[in-house]
């Protein structure tokens, strides 16, 4: 997707990968993989020194799970950084797995296209978090100060809105 919209990107693996980007893009995946490869990088801290200068970071799926400041089904380790609470698997397994449409209305003038991969649901925003984006009724894209965080996958889908909005606060 980044590539398709012109962006340039680089693969972080490292904490010291950090210091080469402007914005950090958390994919998706299975969290608690990637709570063992943050174990082994050290990377959980310099991910928060990363936020803490005000970088830009999008989590999405997964990633949306690390960045968040509660994990539920079951409780496991988290970065804190968005303030929700979220709960893994949460349509089920993975034959729940959906492709539905929601609204992001600040964003999208039409209906957008949203991956749903034995994706988590968000179950509680707090007062500072701005829901963008909506499916089902339930929050599914959210943001705060420089965290954006989506329960699915929009660089699975043909619509570039998602990244395009990421894209931007890089720049402000
Ligand atoms: N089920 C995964 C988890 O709990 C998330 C799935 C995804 O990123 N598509 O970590």
């Amino acid at each position: 997707m980044l590539e398709r919209i012109g962006a340039p990107w680089t693969l972080v693996k490292r904490a010291s990968d950090l210091d080469g980007v402007a914005g950090l893009i958390m994919p998706g995946g299975e969290s608690t993989t990637m709570l063992k490869f943050f174990a082994s990088e050290q990377i959980g801290p310099a991910i928060l020194e990363f936020a803490g200068k005000g970088k830009p970071i999008f989590g999405t799926c997964a990633g949306a799970i690390l960045l968040a400041k509660e994990v539920l089904n079951p409780p496991q380790e988290h970065l804190g950084l968005i303030d929700i609470s979220i709960e893994r698997n949460a349509y089920g397994r993975q034959v729940d797995s959906s492709v539905r449409r929601g609204e992001c209305p600040e964003l999208a003038d039409r209906p957008v296209e949203m991956i749903f991969i034995r994706a988590p649901i968000i179950r509680s925003v707090g007062e500072a978090v701005r829901v963008l984006g909506r499916c089902d009724g339930l929050p599914v894209l959210v943001e705060q100060g420089n965290i954006l965080a989506a329960t699915f996958h929009p660089e699975l889908t043909e619509d570039e809105t998602i990244h395009r909005y990421f894209l931007k606060k890089l720049s402000h």
